[in-house]
């Protein structure tokens, strides 16, 4: 997919003005998620195109870490219940936009049964922040 084309490189490039920008600095962004599965649902992308979580390199050991303590220090600001937080990053195939994103969503206990195997880390299509960070420091 080219960028021009990517949903999320749209909006960072403010060529799509819809999207909610809650945050913005020169390596991430923040959005709310255009289709919420609970009260808080956030997205933090990087603003570099990379397509998915398989793309990533132990160069980017410092975004992803940065754009977890971002993601929860905005779901803090937004008065989120961090006890029932689930956080994480779809992985291939089962990524529906193509340019990294991880989703921050508070109460998960609200999302419904199908939304909580979407997002649950027992399956393995989604996985979280520490399961990326260890497999790039390998
Ligand atoms: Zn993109
Ligand atoms: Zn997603």
């Amino acid at each position: 997919m080219s960028e021009s084309k990517c949903v999320f490189c749209r909006i960072i490039n403010k060529i799509d003005k819809e999207a909610d920008i809650l945050h913005e600095d020169d390596e991430i962004i923040i959005i709310k998620d255009k289709f919420p599965v609970s009260e808080n649902h956030i997205l933090v992308l990087p603003k570099e195109h990379i397509t998915n979580a398989k793309y990533l390199s132990a160069n980017h050991l410092n975004l992803v870490e940065k754009m977890n303590e971002a993601g929860i220090n905005k779901m803090k600001e937004l008065n989120a219940d961090l006890n029932d937080l689930r956080s994480g990053f779809n992985w291939p195939p089962l990524n529906t936009i193509n340019h990294l994103h991880q989703h921050f969503i508070s109460p998960s206990s609200n999302m419904s049964l199908i939304r909580k195997i979407i997002f649950s880390h027992k399956n393995f299509f989604f996985v979280d922040a520490a399961y990326i960070l260890k497999r790039l420091r390998r």
